[in-house]
């Protein structure tokens, strides 16, 4: 325990404050749905490393595709040939797209430089410039991505001039949507709001950021860093609508709600909605760096060749490791078990919301799949989002908060057991307890 306090301070030290740290803990071990410290506790990892590990940690098929490729060719340079595990993964992912149309893709190395890429490529082959984004919406760190980011200033604030021709429309967010209009929440409210958020959009096109300017909307289907809350399928059709009607593009970020997190490959599935482009990171890989994006061949071809990519885009061993993901996704019975502990998830969560004491702190339970947000309720106490985080974390589990607004995430391992889940709602339930004492 001494060496790990040693090691944190050393890292305190040494380690820029500017990436921040939940906990100082210095991690020894990961398996499965469990998470091991220097100093001999374990967690049980309801974080994922942020909707990264999603076939729990270590998975040991991934980790054998991993150090096989390791063996053989590490860094087969993307701009100097082709290699077997980008090709492979490239055939695994294309019967998994949302749409068919959606049959070429570029692998770069995080969700961020996966967005720039979208980015550059819409306003390439538009020949137009403005992007529109969501407010909440979360795109990244790098400038430009940093730019489209409006869930939170910190990911802003200081490091302009940012980029021009950025806007930012309403999110149909349907719990603060009901707390304006003093309603409960119901579907022909779902609707309303949806077509609220609609109207503002066309408002925008029209007042803003005209049509014959803007190249494309990106959104989340469910806003992560903006706190957990899905798009409706009638709004994400309405958009497809817009796009179509103006000639913008529509593109998909899913790099937090992708890979089965939400009871399907893709979130947008769900919607029936085809993205121009798609954008995919973290669970791709389950831990290893990779992202990309995939779009129709007569958009990707429109680039002039050198211009996207990078050093280590399509690493040979990220690509190995997420063919053998892809491989777990469909042999291991992964968006079953979603759907199943998805339910015990929220059942659990809502079986607190009856509970005579915590009840009351809970506003919302929304989400889809294991991609579900909890927003506490306007009467909770001050930062009570961090207070249940560190009361779970001090019973041993681990949670992430997301958003400006007090709401605690739940992305636990696609692969968790029942058991697991249930022990997790346990803890959750008790840290409610203490924190509202
Ligand atoms: N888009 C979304 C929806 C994200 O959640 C994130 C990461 N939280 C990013 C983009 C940026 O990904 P990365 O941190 O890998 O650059």
């Amino acid at each position: 325990a001494k060496q790990a306090a040693t090691l944190a301070a050393f890292g305190t030290q040494h380690i820029g404050r500017g990436v921040a740290r939940s906990t100082e803990h210095v991690w020894a071990a990961g398996q499965g749905s469990w998470m091991h410290s220097m100093d001999g506790k374990k967690y049980l990892d309801f974080t994922c490393g942020i909707g990264v590990t999603n076939l729990g940690h270590c998975h040991p098929k991934v980790t054998k595709a991993a150090q096989e490729q390791c063996a053989k060719i590490v860094h087969a340079q993307i701009n100097i040939g082709y290699h077997n595990p980008a090709i492979t993964l490239v055939e695994k992912l294309l019967p998994v797209m949302p749409d068919k149309s959606l049959d070429t893709f570029l692998f770069v190395n995080s969700g961020s430089e996966a967005v720039e890429s979208a980015v550059k490529l819409a306003r390439h082959a538009t020949k137009k410039q403005n992007i529109i984004v969501m407010q909440g919406g979360f795109h990244g760190r790098t400038l430009a991505t940093a730019s489209m980011t409006r869930s939170k200033t910190i990911y802003s604030a200081g490091f302009g001039p940012l980029l021009s021709g950025v806007f930012a429309t309403p999110f149909p967010y349907e719990y603060h949507y009901a707390l304006a209009h003093g309603k409960p929440q119901s579907s022909s409210l779902s609707d309303a709001c949806a077509d609220d958020a609609l109207a503002a959009l066309r408002l925008l096109l029209k007042q803003q950021s005209a049509p014959a300017d803007t190249a494309a909307i990106v959104l989340e289907p469910v806003l992560g860093e903006g706190g957990y809350v899905p798009a409706s399928a009638r709004y994400l059709r309405g958009l497809r609508d817009i796009c179509d009607e103006h000639g913008i593009l529509l593109i998909i970020d899913e790099v937090q709600s992708g890979f089965g997190r939400t009871g399907t490959y893709f979130a947008i599935e769900q919607a029936n909605v085809r993205p121009d482009i798609l954008i995919m990171a973290k669970g791709i890989a389950n831990g290893f760096p990779l992202a990309g994006i995939a779009s129709r061949k007569e958009l990707m071809d429109r680039q002039t060749p050198g211009s996207m990519g990078g050093t280590y885009s399509g690493n040979a061993v990220s690509c190995a490791a997420a063919v053998a993901c892809a491989d777990v996704m469909q042999t291991e019975g992964i968006l079953d078990n979603v759907k199943a502990r998805g339910e015990q998830l929220r059942s659990g969560l809502s079986a607190l919301q009856s509970h005579a004491k915590v009840g009351p702190l809970i506003g919302d339970i929304r989400g889809l799949g294991l991609m579900l947000g909890l927003e506490f309720s306007r009467s909770a106490p001050a930062s009570i989002a961090t207070k249940v985080q560190k009361a779970a974390h001090d019973r041993g589990l681990l949670l992430l908060t997301t958003s400006v607004f007090e709401t605690m995430r739940f992305i636990p391992p696609l692969t968790i057991s029942e058991a697991e889940m249930k022990q997790g709602v346990e803890i959750f339930g008790e840290s409610l307890k203490a924190a509202a004492s």
